[in-house]
């Protein structure tokens, strides 16, 4: 048996605990009206988590619950207990035994629990409707209300055959793969527009990290222009100053001694010759007044020479002449001579002037000579008074050559010193000449110096600049090759520095920051989007599991709906001796519902009578078609239990008898109860259960005999 017991604790007329075992396939609950039996199906209901109070005959909760009587007091709360047998796996729990439980309390509060575990509601929903149990109590038929499922809407109605199909299960799945993809798609959602926040910034972040990929890039482009320029600019400068300094040392040297030189020069004073001219001055007077005496001598010698030339007869006249006339010669030569000796001139002409001076004297005397007498006489005298005036003759020529050699010196020196002065001068102004080449080309090498001081300075500046805007790396060139090129190449290249440094500026820096939170922020991005993916993957797993389980849905609808219609008219035709009964799909008043919504209608047609439709039945024959359903229903999907609760009180006996037979035929596949008053059903009941109600106002339960049921039924 899958229904074990049932357990009553305060749950309205039960005030006391009373347990219901179940231990045949058809249990009967017999007893007088009022006793209480209704109250058995409705703990049923109320324990499977019936939540329509008003179906529980109350208004709140607290009508559930027992209300005492003069002898008992009222209860606090109201306990149902439903213990099921699990060995067949009827519950998809792993338990042999599943007991539900359901509890309310005086303040309307109600606990469910499955096996001692508390547990929500829509547990002991799910745990049912795998066990087709269902909520709408398709197996679950309260007094008065067998017919329930023909007054009922067809919506309605079409759910009861849902669930009666055992597609409750379905149905839950396809409601929770729904909130699923509802929930799914929220996410979604909320993902995206995370996505979307995050978008903005992650464009700007992609934006900074090329730049700064791009200021990396143009940096180490930097770093090979800087270190090649930093290679070519040192040995450069190097090259230069060296160049340089070699190029000063010369002219600084010779500088120095120009400087030395000019100092050991004489002063600097006009040329002073006053001194030789004033000897010169007095030797030419004195020369001239040897002169005057030499002439005399001359003359008197002459004459005296004369003199005795006349004595000489052996001498010619023109001979003697011509003698005097050599010695006369000589004596002029001497004179020109000394006149040429003398580079001077005024000089020349000095002596010219007393030579002809001289001629002038001489010429008489030759005159004379050669018209005197040649007289005879002793010569002795004469060659005394000769030889004596030939000596202060030759004195005085030798004193005149004296004189004028002295004079000749005199103008030599004169020259000289004049000569000397003006050397002094020439080499002063030389020196100063180039001392002033000198000094200009030094303060040349000194300026170049200077201008690659500034250029030193100027390349240790931008040494220090790509230190800080590059770092260690771009001031790393000893291994960089210095290759031969033009300044200007290099220059260029300062030049390109520039524009590249600029733009590393403009480029900024940060990076690594920038960097990190790219990664980030992308990594995020990246998570939100596999997330989107993977919620997107799920949403469509679900909608085809949607659609799976509405196929399935209505294909197990549609094959139960045969299966069911076959039953039921059937059973109708058994009930009534003829006619026809089935089930049709009602006409879809919503295009949109899908083919499971659409609602289910009976038709129904009583043997002999023209009219058609549930509408033209009587009571009774609403009773027949109610039970013909039910039993259909069951016998298509057999429920683990069924419960009738007097479904069989309109029944003639005939019908009494045929109502019987389909319960123990229904019997085979679904535990029954029966409350009933009917002898016929009774009598088919495997155990008995008699309710009474004493003076106490509490039902009380007892196990009695097919007799004793149909005593207590009276
Ligand atoms: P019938 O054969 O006439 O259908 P029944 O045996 O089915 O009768 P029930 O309807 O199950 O009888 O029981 C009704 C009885 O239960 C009434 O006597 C009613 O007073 C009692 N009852 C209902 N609610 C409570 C309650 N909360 N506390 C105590 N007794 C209650």
């Amino acid at each position: 048996m899958q229904l074990k017991a049932l357990e009553l604790t305060g749950f309205k007329s039960f005030g006391k605990k009373t347990t219901l075992s179940f231990t045949k396939p058809i249990t009967s609950i017999v007893g007088p009206n009022g006793s209480g039996k209704s109250n058995v199906a409705e703990a049923f209901r109320f324990a499977l988590g019936e939540q329509s109070i008003k179906s529980l005959r109350g208004k709140r909760g607290e009508d559930l619950i027992f209300s005492g009587s003069a002898q008992t007091p009222r209860s606090n709360k109201a306990s149902v207990k439903v213990t099921f047998d699990n060995s067949n796996k009827l519950f998809n729990v792993d338990f042999p035994e599943v007991t539900i439980e359901r509890t309310v309390f005086r303040d309307g509060v109600n606990e469910y629990s499955i096996n001692g575990s508390k547990v929500r509601l829509k547990d002991v929903h799910e745990l049912l409707a795998h066990a087709n149990i269902g909520q709408t109590g398709h197996h679950i038929i309260s007094q008065g209300e067998a017919d329930r499922i023909l007054s009922s809407n067809a919506k309605e109605r079409r759910s009861m055959i849902e669930e009666a199909l055992g597609l409750r299960v379905y149905k839950y799945k396809k409601e929770e793969a729904q909130k699923k993809l509802a929930k799914t798609e929220e996410n979604i959602g909320n993902v995206e527009s995370l996505r979307k926040e995050i978008a903005p910034h992650l464009r700007f972040l992609k934006k900074q990290v090329d730049k700064v990929e791009r200021a990396k890039e143009l940096k180490d482009e930097l770093v090979g222009e800087y270190q090649e320029y930093f290679a070519l600019e040192e040995a450069w400068l190097k090259e230069e100053e060296g160049k340089n300094k070699d190029a000063l040392n010369e002219p600084e040297k010779r500088l120095e001694e120009i400087e030395k030189e000019i100092q050991d020069l004489p002063e600097d004073s006009p040329v002073d010759t006053s001194d030789f001219d004033t000897k010169v001055q007095e030797n030419e007077f004195k020369l001239r007044d040897l002169e005057d005496e030499s002439q005399n001598a001359f003359q008197k010698l002459s004459r005296i020479e004369g003199a005795l030339e006349l004595t000489k007869k052996n001498q010619s006249t023109e001979e003697k002449v011509s003698i005097h006339a050599d010695t006369f010669s000589e004596f002029r030569n001497n004179v020109l001579k000394a006149g040429e000796e003398g580079e001077r001139a005024d000089s020349f002409g000095d002596m010219r002037k007393a030579f002809d001076g001289l001629l002038n004297v001489v010429r008489p005397f030759v005159d004379a000579y050669k018209t005197a007498e040649v007289e005879t006489e002793d010569t002795t005298e004469l060659e005394e008074e000769h030889a004596q005036l030939k000596e202060e003759y030759e004195k005085a020529r030798s004193s005149v050559q004296e004189i004028r050699t002295s004079i000749s010196e005199l103008r030599t020196k004169r020259e000289e010193v004049r000569n000397k002065t003006q050397e002094g001068q020439i080499k002063r102004l030389a020196l100063t000449a180039e001392q002033a080449k000198l000094i200009a080309l030094t303060t040349s090498h000194k300026e170049r110096a200077e201008r690659l001081r500034v250029e030193r300075e100027e390349f240790e500046r931008e040494h220090r600049e790509a230190l800080a805007l590059i770092g260690e790396e771009a001031v790393r060139y000893e291994k960089t090759k210095v290759r031969d090129e033009a300044r200007s190449v290099q220059e260029e290249r300062k030049r390109n520095i520039q524009r590249m440094k600029i733009r590393v500026e403009e480029l900024g820096g940060g990076g690594e920051e920038v960097m990190k939170e790219f990664s980030e922020v992308q990594q995020r991005e990246e998570f939100l989007g596999n997330e989107v993916e993977d919620l997107q993957t799920s949403a469509e797993a679900l909608k085809e599991l949607i659609v799976e389980l509405e196929k399935e849905l209505t294909s197990t609808f549609n094959e139960g709906l045969v299966a069911i219609n076959t039953a039921f008219n059937e059973f109708f035709v058994t009930m009534f001796g003829g006619g026809s009964a089935r089930l049709v799909a009602a006409d879809a008043k919503d295009e949109e519902e899908g083919v499971e919504d659409i609602g289910i209608d009976v038709s129904v047609s009583v043997p002999g009578k023209r009219v058609k439709g549930l509408m033209a039945l009587s009571g009774g024959e609403r009773a027949l078609t109610s039970i013909a359903l039910i039993f259909a229903m069951s016998q298509v999907n057999p429920p683990p239990f069924l419960i009738l609760d007097e479904t069989d009180a309109a029944l003639d006996e005939a019908n009494s008898k045929r109502y019987a037979d389909m319960i123990e035929n229904l019997a085979k596949r679904s535990q029954l109860i029966l409350i009933t008053h009917n002898r016929e059903t009774m009598s088919r009941a495997g155990v008995l259960y008699g309710v009474t109600m004493m003076g106490d106002g509490i039902s009380k339960l007892l196990s009695i005999q097919f007799e004793e049921a149909v005593q207590v039924a009276k």
